[in-house]
């Protein structure tokens, strides 16, 4: 089967082999017309998913060895791979996920871009944390023995990609290029809305593979459309930890099954977020139309399927600038054109979720998109709802992520709503406030109750749109992630998949070079309380 000059053979990819001992095939599906698109994705076996991680942990050894150096060439051959594969990696994403090409090649520049940075990263080397302690044997009343630690890789890594970018936290996503910078094999549970897409971007990690004479077993593929394929990944026993990025329930379900094992796994789930955002008195006053603008962009980019879409708008209604607000959202919520979402499961979810708001007392239509959406074309219109503090507080529900163009303002009347409704919700990925510096410091006590609800707080901006970079947080508590620490984007994502390890009273030939006194790697490192690349 042949699209756009690439032909799919739908197997499984285990390590150098090919493998489709199923006879249950799927297909992948363009979203615009509900047709099928070359290939026959073969359902894995559960024996296929045993040699895939079975293949990983043999390799495990000889990957993790390898110098920095070699690691970091490893990551700019994916780049320089995935810009050689040329364009039917982005005309297949494109046909699977109804993404126009332009943002589909936006994708792949901020995976080779990611992939650099993680090169850089692991080629200076001192993100592995070294830390020195010297021996003090004459120290009273205990003599202190020598201590030293660093990171290390934990071991192979299950990783599931998002529906939503089928390149840039997909196979070839955060997950996969911060696990191989740590010197982690990965597994891939392809995502079945983007099969053929997931089979191209492996091809490309298996070309970076054979160019820098890696083990083969370092990166497998496994297809499934049913949630046994995921669920026994999850559960082999030679699997060390695990990524997800994808809906809270199937996140949830992932991580309860990885701390049923019987030796329970780190689960690292990226889920959905309601991403509320706070427009404060003095911006309503000074700027509501343009703050609605760059909110209805934020809510509509991509068809609101991001995780960061602000999903609730709350701000204090006895004014002319909230009334201001209202209309310009209202008015440009209508303007918007109905676009085809990813498949037709989301659009169901969609349709579903706003059925469900449309149901809830005390919560009115403001706003919908002019023109009718096609079912057929399973396109979202985009809507927006409203209410007042007394509908937000009847209705917990609100907080939930409805995952699409949909969003719901908040009418409050007393500046202590925002800070009562800020702690009644859930963790999420970002919160934003609008307003002015005087705002600020008149609301405080909002900042202190978000700075514990949100793992990044935005200031006269909109949550969708991500910087990758080092300082970067893609995370927050419950039910954003399920480990509140860590983040999902940007280099600090390595620490998913390390531990450290400390060696004790430790001869220096047996050391690794970035805990040598020496420091042969010439990395920077906290020796005896100070940091230091002595
Ligand atoms: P999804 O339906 O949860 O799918 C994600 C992956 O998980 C797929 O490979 C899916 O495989 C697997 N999966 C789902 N439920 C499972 C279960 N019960 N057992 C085993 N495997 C399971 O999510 P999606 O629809 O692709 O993505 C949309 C969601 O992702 C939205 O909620 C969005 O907010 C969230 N998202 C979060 C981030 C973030 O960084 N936090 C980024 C992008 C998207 P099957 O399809 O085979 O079940």
């Amino acid at each position: 089967m042949e699209i756009s000059g690439m032909n799919f053979h739908g197997q499984q990819i285990i390590g150098d082999t090919l493998s489709a001992d199923s006879e249950e095939i799927f297909q992948g599906i363009k979203p615009k017309t509900a047709q099928s698109l070359p290939g026959d994705f073969h359902e894995a076996t559960n024996d296929e998913i045993d040699r895939a991680v079975t293949l990983a942990a043999e390799s495990f050894d000889e990957f993790r060895k390898k110098s920095n150096a070699e690691k970091a060439a490893f990551l700019e051959a994916i780049a320089d791979e995935t810009l050689a594969f040329g364009d039917a990696l982005l005309n297949r994403a494109s046909a699977e996920t109804g993404h126009p090409l332009e943002r589909c090649a936006a994708e792949r520049s901020r995976s080779v871009n990611q992939a650099r940075l993680f090169a850089e990263m692991v080629r200076e080397g001192s993100w592995v944390d070294a830390r020195i302690d010297h021996a003090e044997p004459d120290r009273q009343p205990l003599p202190k023995p020598d201590i030293r630690s660093m990171l290390l890789p934990i071991g192979p890594v299950g990783v599931f990609g998002a529906s939503n970018f089928p390149i840039a936290i997909s196979v070839l996503g955060a997950d996969t290029i911060s696990a191989f910078a740590a010197g982690c094999p990965v597994v891939i549970k392809a995502h079945p809305a983007h099969p053929g897409t997931c089979e191209a971007a492996a091809q490309i990690i298996v070309n970076a593979i054979k160019k820098c004479r890696l083990p083969a077993g370092i990166f497998s593929l496994v297809h499934g459309r049913t949630v046994r394929v995921g669920t026994e990944l999850v559960k082999h026993p030679a699997l060390a930890a695990a990524a997800f990025t994808g809906s809270l329930k199937g996140g949830r379900a992932l991580f309860d099954v990885a701390n049923s094992r019987p030796v329970p796994i780190p689960f690292y789930a990226e889920m959905g977020s309601v991403n509320p955002i706070f427009v404060l008195p003095e911006a309503l006053e000074q700027r509501s139309a343009e703050i609605a603008a760059g909110f209805i962009t934020s809510l509509t980019t991509g068809v609101g399927q991001f995780c960061t879409n602000p999903g609730l708008v709350l701000g204090m209604g006895d004014s002319q600038g909230w009334e201001n607000f209202r209309s310009t959202s209202a008015q440009l919520a209508a303007e918007y054109d109905p676009q085809t979402m990813l498949h037709c499961g989301i659009h169901y979810a969609f349709e579903e979720g706003v059925k469900e708001l449309q149901h809830m007392g005390g919560l009115m239509l403001a706003s919908r998109s002019t023109r009718d959406p096609i079912e057929q074309k399973s396109e979202a219109a985009c809507y927006l709802f409203e209410t007042d503090s007394e509908g937000l507080h009847h209705h917990p529900a609100l907080f939930d992520e409805v995952f699409g163009p949909v969003s719901t303002l908040v009418k409050c009347g007393d500046p202590g709503d925002l800070e009562t409704f800020a702690n009644q919700m859930d963790g999420s990925l970002t919160a934003s406030i609008h307003g002015t510096e005087q705002d600020l410091k008149n609301h405080s006590g909002l900042v202190s109750i978000l700075e514990k609800k949100a793992g990044r707080l935005i200031f006269n901006g909109y949550p969708v749109g991500l910087e990758v970079c080092d300082s970067i947080h893609h995370g927050g508590p419950y039910p954003a992630t399920c480990h509140s620490y860590f983040t999902s984007i940007g280099t600090r994502c390595i620490n998913r998949f390390v531990r450290p390890v400390c060696y004790q009273s430790w001869p220096q030939s047996a050391l690794p070079p970035e805990l040598q006194d020496g420091n042969p790697s010439g990395v920077m490192r906290i020796v005896d309380g100070e940091r230091t690349r002595n």
